[in-house]
């Protein structure tokens, strides 16, 4: 059954939507009922052949504009996402299921996004280096690297797409997208608003399709000079070594298991409100996602309180429904990882203090779900649970939390808790991870780095070095004659 509010997707080939030129397509599924609500097309070899082949025109085109017009068109792009926020952001809810009001800030940060690296695509300066020849002029001109392959997850349908393509439009490069098959209108009405805004065919493009199939197809071809990637570690270590074999630029944003060290000096009521909400947020599928609550003992009583208390308060439901603040699982394979991770923590003794069970037997709902009673050795504590699901572990020394929070292979996100400058000093310079956050939740933008470490990936998506990403470095040293 198609709902008549959720458009079908097509390619974006050369400023055109158009059909797989087999016409083959894949059904869009509403996480919150379980229905089909619309299609989107299948790409197939010739229609990648034709999307890389009007990514080499746009990137001939987009770099021989200048970065004034550049940041121009981009400005434009982005008062247009702003005027279409609403309608974007119901399209979003419904492929995805987060609650309208999550749906809604995702697009609307999408905008200042867009705005902060069309300014900073201003500032990409090369540099005169004193030559130790008189006669002669050293340069360093700094040039788009080229065509870039962009792959991105369901999550965060706009986002994930957007601190891509930011970069990559600022500095002159063109940008070939495969966003994911799950979630595939919001992102076509982001690229919408840069089609309307007058960017030259090509330099945008969109395809959706057999991932495998694509990404083996794109990496390798000479066109695509920049590959990026956010989602798994699994499939983002495959990528970068395709990338690797055939010595393409990378950026790398995987899995991460974020830990929260609460000291014995903290402000629980602050550790709660603050972690505990993000924890909750986009139903836990997040990279950034805290996820193991590590709190001194002396607190671990009256923060496990507050924190089931909080966790009770959400209200689950369908994403559109007035008043959700958890909305469904993406997909079920969500919920069955969930199921997983519960099963696990039960067969080992685990305190389930909250939820862990499905909700309802029509979409993809989990109730959001606290455990404590587990050891390091529990599947919840080894893998990104990337859902509704946290566990608590106390500990005594902050010395063996940090130790704790370093363990894993992952170094995305993590948080602290404290008020003594002395544990800012020791979780600063001794926890492992792109990102900490320290009394306060996750606050990223596009002028902060955002990336990991370890496992957790490579590059960053924010800040200046986000553009760096995104250009070649060229020598020129001239003597006059
Ligand atoms: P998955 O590993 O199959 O896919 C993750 C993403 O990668 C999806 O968007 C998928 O379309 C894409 N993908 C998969 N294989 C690909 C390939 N060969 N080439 C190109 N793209 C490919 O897992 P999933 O079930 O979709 O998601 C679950 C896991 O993925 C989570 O546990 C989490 O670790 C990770 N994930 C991370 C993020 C993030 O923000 N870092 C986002 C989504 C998913």
């Amino acid at each position: 059954m198609t709902t008549p509010h959720y458009p079908d997707t097509r390619l974006l080939i050369a400023n055109a939507w158009v059909d797989a030129a087999d016409g083959r397509t894949l059904d869009v599924v509403n996480p919150a009922t379980g229905q089909v609500i619309g299609r989107v097309a299948h790409a197939g070899k010739a229609d990648l052949d034709r999307a890389l082949a009007a990514a080499q025109q746009g990137f001939e085109a987009w770099r021989a504009t200048s970065a004034h017009e550049r940041a121009a068109t981009m400005r434009r792009a982005a008062a247009l996402l702003r005027e279409r926020a609403g309608d974007i952001a119901r399209l979003l809810t419904l492929e995805q299921g987060k609650p309208l009001a999550e749906a809604r800030a995702e697009t609307l940060a999408a905008t200042g996004i867009i705005e902060w690296f069309a300014d900073e695509g201003l500032r990409v300066y090369g540099r005169i280096v004193p030559s130790r020849n008189p006669a002669a002029q050293q340069l360093v001109l700094k040039e788009p690297v080229g065509p870039v392959a962009a792959f991105t997850p369901w999550n965060f349908p706009i986002n994930q797409v957007v601190r891509k393509l930011g970069a990559a439009l600022a500095t002159g490069c063109s940008f070939l997208c495969k966003a994911a098959e799950e979630t595939p209108a919001s992102p076509a009405a982001l690229l919408q608003a840069f089609v309307d805004a007058g960017v030259p065919p090509g330099t945008v493009g969109l395809v959706y399709g057999d991932p495998a199939e694509i990404s083996g197809y794109l990496i390798p071809h000479p066109v695509i000079r920049k590959v990026t990637f956010t989602g798994s570690t699994a499939v983002g270590k495959q990528l970068a070594a395709l990338a690797g074999a055939h010595m393409k630029r990378v950026t790398m944003e995987l899995g991460g298991h974020a830990p929260v060290i609460v000291a014995e000096d903290a402000d629980v009521e602050l550790a709660v409100s603050a972690a505990g909400k993000a924890k909750f947020r986009n139903a836990g599928q997040v990279c950034i996602s805290p996820t193991r609550f590590l709190v001194h003992s002396s607190l671990v009583g009256e923060f496990t309180k507050a924190f089931v208390r909080q966790t009770q308060s959400l209200k689950v439901g369908a994403g559109l429904d007035e008043g959700t603040t958890l909305g469904p699982l993406a997909n079920p394979r969500r919920l069955a990882a969930m199921a997983q991770v519960v099963d696990d923590a039960r067969r080992r003794g685990g305190e389930i203090l909250t939820g862990g069970h499905r909700v309802g037997e029509v979409g993809n709902f989990f109730a959001p779900t606290l455990i404590s009673g587990l050891t390091t050795q529990s599947d919840l504590f080894n893998n990104e649970p990337f859902g509704p699901v946290a566990g608590i572990l106390p500990f005594d020394r902050l010395e063996e939390a940090i130790a704790e929070a370093n363990r894993l292979s992952y170094g995305l996100a993590a948080y602290a808790f404290t008020r003594s400058f002395k544990n800012v000093r020791l979780l600063s310079d001794g926890v492992e991870a792109g990102m900490l956050w320290i009394n306060q939740p996750a606050t990223p933008s596009a002028e902060l780095p955002f990336g990991g470490i370890k496992d957790s990936g490579y590059g960053t998506e924010g800040g200046p070095e986000a553009l760096e990403a995104y250009l070649n470095t060229k020598a020129v040293s001239v003597v006059g004659v």
